[in-house]
C-alpha cells in the first residue's frame, strides 16, 4: 500500500506569501513604522490569524499595529485587549465598521476631536485621551462574522451606541473608498497606451 504525502505549499515564514510572491524585498528595512496621530488595534477572528497571507500580517510588517485575537474584546487574556477595553469604556475609541449609524471618516475624527476638546473644557462627560492621538479600532473577519462580533459587543454595552447631545457613545465611522469620487472623472481609457492586451483577446480598444 502506498502512502501519499501530501507536498506543504511552500511559503515565507515573515509575510505568509508563496516564494514566487514574497513581499519581503519590499518592505521597510527598518521595524514597523508608528503613526504619530493616530493608534490602531485590530480586533481579529481565530480564523484570520490562521490565515498566512492575511492583510493583518502584512500590515503588521509596516505599521505598528495592536491585534487582539479574539471574537469577543472581553474574553480576550493579557494587557492590550484591557488598555482597548478601557480606552473603549472612556469613549475614546473610534469603530471603523460600516453600521447604520456610522458616519464618514472625517466627520468622524472631527467628532472625537470636538469630544475632547469638551472633556478638557469639563462640558462633556468622560475621560479625555491624554496623548492626544485618535484611536481606531477594525474588524477583522468575514462579513458574518464581522456582523457577529459586532453585534455582541453592542449587545453587552461595550461598544455603547453613537454619541447623541452630551452623552458619551462609541463613533463609528465608514470608509468611503468612493468618497469623493464622480462619474465624470472615470476615465476608462487613461492607461491605454500602457496596458497590454488580456492573452487570447482580440478586443478593440
Ligand atoms: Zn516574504
Amino acid at each position: 500500500m502506498s502512502v501519499v504525502v501530501k507536498k506543504k505549499r511552500p511559503i515565507c515564514p515573515k509575510c505568509g506569501h508563496h516564494p514566487s510572491t514574497c513581499l519581503c524585498p519590499y518592505l521597510p528595512k527598518e521595524h514597523p513604522g508608528t503613526l504619530r496621530r493616530s493608534s490602531i488595534a485590530i480586533l481579529q477572528h481565530p480564523h484570520e490569524a490562521r490565515r498566512f497571507n492575511s492583510s493583518v500580517r502584512l500590515l503588521s510588517l509596516v505599521q505598528e499595529v495592536t491585534v487582539l485575537t479574539g471574537r469577543r474584546l472581553d474574553q480576550i487574556q493579557g494587557t492590550d485587549a484591557k488598555i482597548w477595553l478601557e480606552r473603549i469604556r472612556c469613549g475614546n475609541v473610534v469603530l471603523v465598521y460600516p453600521s447604520n449609524d456610522a458616519v464618514g471618516l472625517e466627520e468622524g475624527v472631527d467628532e472625537y476631536r470636538s469630544r475632547r476638546k469638551r472633556i478638557a473644557d469639563g462640558n462633556f462627560e468622560g475621560r479625555g485621551n491624554d496623548d492626544g492621538v485618535v484611536l481606531f479600532l477594525f474588524i477583522d473577519a468575514t462579513w458574518t462574522h464581522a456582523k457577529e462580533m459586532y453585534q455582541y459587543h453592542v449587545r453587552c454595552g461595550i461598544f455603547p451606541p453613537p454619541p447623541s447631545g452630551e452623552k458619551n457613545g462609541m463613533i463609528r465611522v465608514a470608509m468611503d473608498p468612493f468618497r469623493g469620487w464622480t462619474p465624470t472623472q472615470f476615465r476608462p481609457s487613461r492607461f491605454i497606451s500602457i496596458r497590454c492586451p488580456a492573452s487570447g483577446s482580440a478586443k478593440k480598444f
